[in-house]
């Protein structure tokens, strides 16, 4: 092998390199103090520098978020990464095993979804608002910039300035987060949360049985699972798991027909966390009722019966529901 260049930031001395039993090297960065093993295949010349990029930015993405691996009894020990695309970790593995083949999908596939993941690295990395900070090419693999190590353009950096998400200082070559910036962190850290869950507020009563069983047909057919409140809590309570819920679902169906205190504060919980709150009333009482139920923004879904409910449930949620 040539001289060791540090895999994760590119420098030739300070980081290095052991050899370990069965195939394996312990990593020391030392420009991001990540100690960590890999699996030769990561090194060897048979991996293009594409996947070998790709696989490096996952890598240290991993660790800049969770450096070492914890198990129950506090017990700290190095992640270790290997690339096999053609084996699925499981059970019998230990848990610091990552096999970043697996993964590979999720480097970004979209310059804004890079720029989003990139905002979200350096936030990490500068965790001060305010701080002018220095991007130098050791941070490159944290950018999902794969291009080869000696190309001095990290064009990620061009597009969160653009985007008003970065702003250079008086000095060029420094950066700070900018406002819009820091509400965009906030955002997209609350949005990692979110499991494809969705979450039904509605009056429970036995005249409500079949909006229910319709909201859980349209929910489960749409690819999402649902979480009906009454299944775990039988008083009118608001608890704490029901705030819970709410905040990793992507979205909230609400149904007003039988009007409904709980049901419209849930809606209002998902609607300050921008949620998609989807509103959902029959056509009989909205007619008579009107304008009585005008609680959203969006077009409430104004429904004939519960077929015609589970139609347009469906259609709403692939519409609105990324
Ligand atoms: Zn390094």
């Amino acid at each position: 092998m040539n001289q060791f260049r540090c895999p994760i930031c590119g420098q030739e001395f300070n980081c290095s390199q052991e050899s370990m039993p069965g195939g394996y090297y312990l990593i020391n960065c030392k420009s991001f103090n990540f100690s960590f093993i890999i699996g030769n295949e990561l090194l060897e010349d048979e991996m293009s520098n594409e996947t070998r990029g790709k696989a490096f930015s996952l890598i240290a993405e991993h660790l800049l978020h969770k450096r070492i691996y914890q198990d129950r009894n506090t017990q700290d020990i190095r992640w270790r990464f290997i690339y096999n695309p053609s084996y699925s970790i499981n059970d019998n593995d230990p848990p610091n095993y990552i096999n970043i083949a697996e993964r590979i999908n999720s480097f970004p596939m979209t310059a804004i979804d890079a720029a989003n993941r990139a905002l979200i690295n350096l936030a990490t990395l500068f965790p001060l608002y305010g701080t002018d900070f220095c991007v130098r090419k050791q941070e490159r693999r944290l950018l999902y910039d794969i291009s080869d190590w000696d190309n001095p353009t990290i064009g990620i950096l061009t597009l969160l300035v653009e985007m008003g998400l970065l702003q250079h200082t008086v000095s060029y070559d420094q950066f700070h987060i900018t406002a819009k910036g820091w509400e965009r962190i906030d955002l997209l850290l609350h949005k990692e949360k979110e499991i494809n869950q969705g979450f039904v507020a509605m009056a429970f009563k036995d005249e409500t049985n079949s909006i229910r069983e319709a909201f859980r047909k349209a929910v489960t057919s749409a690819g999402y699972a649902v979480i009906i409140m009454d299944e775990f809590e039988h008083n009118n309570q608001i608890v704490p798991e029901m705030f819970y819920e709410i905040e990793i679902s992507k979205f909230v169906l609400v149904d007003v027909t039988f009007p409904n205190y709980g049901a419209y504060y849930e809606a209002g919980y998902a609607h300050a966390l921008k949620k998609e709150v989807i509103v959902c009333c029959r056509e009989s009482e909205y007619t008579a009722n009107y304008p009585h139920f005008d609680i959203a923004q969006r077009p409430i879904i104004i429904w004939k019966d519960e077929n015609d409910l589970v139609e347009r449930i469906k259609k709403r949620i692939k519409a609105t529901v990324t």
